[in-house]
């Protein structure tokens, strides 16, 4: 944001305010740093600004909470009962609807996120109104807000002081303006009325393995490009306009662009958040990997700037059930640790990041086309009715690869030809010819490197029994196939 600079000066205020706020609500689970610096036109024109404030957060991060040390720490009134695995507060007994008749226990604080949820999905508009703050530890997600002085009120009537949560059929006559957060879910048709997919009906929905899983991502190198794009500049344009298209495109693009695209085309993913420069979708994992595709495909034809590429990362849920915040900072570490850091060398060209991780292998975009198609094929092979062992012959050469040996490629050929033999369908003979001599690199010396991750892709995406609820029988029969 660009504030007058007498706003840095009452920084450390906002922030001590902020901290004992939030640490009433979350805990030291959740913290908010705010950081900034004053400066002058030159400052602008360099656009150095972006990196500063980066190491100003970065040192704050090493320095949370010092402002509630002082504070009296969480006392727990009483240690009766289960206590929330997420927040550590006290769970209460419920009773259930009949179905199920073992006792239940919730927390109400948690509980409450999950209620906002449900409105922001069903609500038509949202108003943000000013209260007296509250002082007292909140018990809500409500009264998180309220100690901040505001209250959240959901309606389906029109109102020229709300916000319209649906940013497609927003209309500037009917509401002030529209939420900035994503808020499209996938539905699904209840008795009655339509409700937000669970867990359990999104992982149904993927192809084989029934999982679901995060896709994440975000804008490469961006304090960077913004630095250079003012350099080449030689128009001479004004680099805060500069500046603000460029972050008002880019906010564009993920907030409603992106969105659009995933209602249309990917209607059974949910946009977790989307906004700024980076996102995180829920869906079916075999899904994904073709909205990653989708998305950079749509952001190179929106930004026509090669120089500006995003990374992503998917994460699969080991078990259906598993908690969504954990598989996130998974993706996260996924994204940030493997497919940033990837480098790799293209048409003589030095490459990093511009690359998706996924299915333990990286895939540099410029190669997804080719890993994609690969994927098509071997399943087509499978879908002929070849045997998966396919997939435990293909990984054995691999592996002795990827431990330094040189393959032993002629082994490989024997085993394609005996395969080719076995089948009556010409069609089928043709498509086996076509994968191997793709796979094949380097004088037919070396199988392609890529291949891994494609085995392990078609492999849970052409799976057929499916299996408990904790994924443990599946895991068993996984080694016993492959
Ligand atoms: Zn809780």
């Amino acid at each position: 944001m660009l504030v007058p600079a007498k706003t840095i000066d009452k920084l450390e205020e906002y922030q001590k305010d902020i901290e004992e706020k939030m640490y009433k609500a979350f805990g030291l689970d959740l913290a908010v740093l705010l950081g900034g610096i004053k400066i002058n036109i030159y400052d602008l024109i360099e656009f150095k600004v972006h990196d500063k404030l980066a190491r100003i957060l970065e040192v704050k991060k090493n320095k949370k909470f010092e402002n509630v040390i002082d504070l009296e720490m969480f006392i727990p009134e009483d240690f009766s009962g289960p206590r929330c695995p997420y927040c550590g507060r006290k769970m209460l007994q419920v009773t259930r609807k009949e179905e199920e008749q073992e006792e239940a226990f919730e927390c109400v604080f948690c509980e409450s996120f999950a209620e906002l949820g449900r409105k922001l999905a069903i609500s038509e508009y949202l108003k943000i109104e000013k209260c007296p703050e509250l002082i007292t530890p909140p018990v809500n997600v409500y009264e998180v807000f309220k100690m901040f002085g505001y209250e959240l009120k959901f309606s389906d009537n029109p109102d020229k002081f709300a916000f319209a949560i649906d940013k497609a059929t927003y209309d500037q006559n009917k509401a002030m303006y529209f939420t900035k957060m994503a808020s499209y879910v996938y539905k699904k048709a209840g008795k009655y009325y339509e409700t937000p997919a669970d867990l359990e009906t999104i992982a149904q929905e993927a192809e084989g393995l029934k999982r679901w899983g995060l896709l994440r991502g975000d804008v490469d190198n961006l304090g960077r490009i913004f630095q250079t794009l003012q350099v080449s500049d030689k128009e001479k344009r004004t680099p805060i306009s500069f500046v603000a298209t460029l972050s008002f495109e880019l906010e564009s693009f993920f907030s409603i662009v992106l969105e659009r695209m995933v209602v249309e085309k990917h209607p059974k993913c949910n946009v977790i958040y989307s906004g700024g420069d980076d996102f995180m979708i829920l869906g079916p994992w075999s899904e994904l990997p073709l909205l990653a595709r989708d998305i950079t495909n749509e952001f190179r034809k929106y930004s026509k700037n090669d120089e500006l590429s995003i990374s992503m990362a998917i994460a699969v849920a080991p078990s259906r059930k598993f908690p969504v915040y954990k598989l996130g900072t998974l993706a996260g570490e996924y994204l940030d640790d493997k497919a940033k850091s990837y480098k790799r060398t293209y048409n003589n060209k030095e490459l990093e990041k511009s690359a998706i991780y996924m299915f333990g292998g990286y895939v540099g975009w410029e190669e997804f086309d080719k890993v994609y198609k690969l994927n098509q094929q071997l399943e087509d092979i499978i879908s002929q009715g070849v045997t998966r062992n396919i997939l435990h012959v293909l990984s054995a050469f691999l592996e002795k690869q990827q431990e330094g040996e040189q393959p032993k490629i002629w082994r490989l050929y024997y085993y394609v030809g005996r395969l080719m033999e076995r089948q009556e369908n010409r069609e089928t003979k043709a498509l086996i010819q076509r994968f191997f001599n793709e796979i094949l690199e380097e004088g037919n010396s070396r199988l392609y490197d890529k291949l891994g991750l494609v085995i392990k892709w078609v492999h849970d995406k052409t799976r057929k029994v499916e299996s408990d609820e904790n994924g443990k029988a599946s895991q068993n029969r996984m080694t016993t196939e492959v």
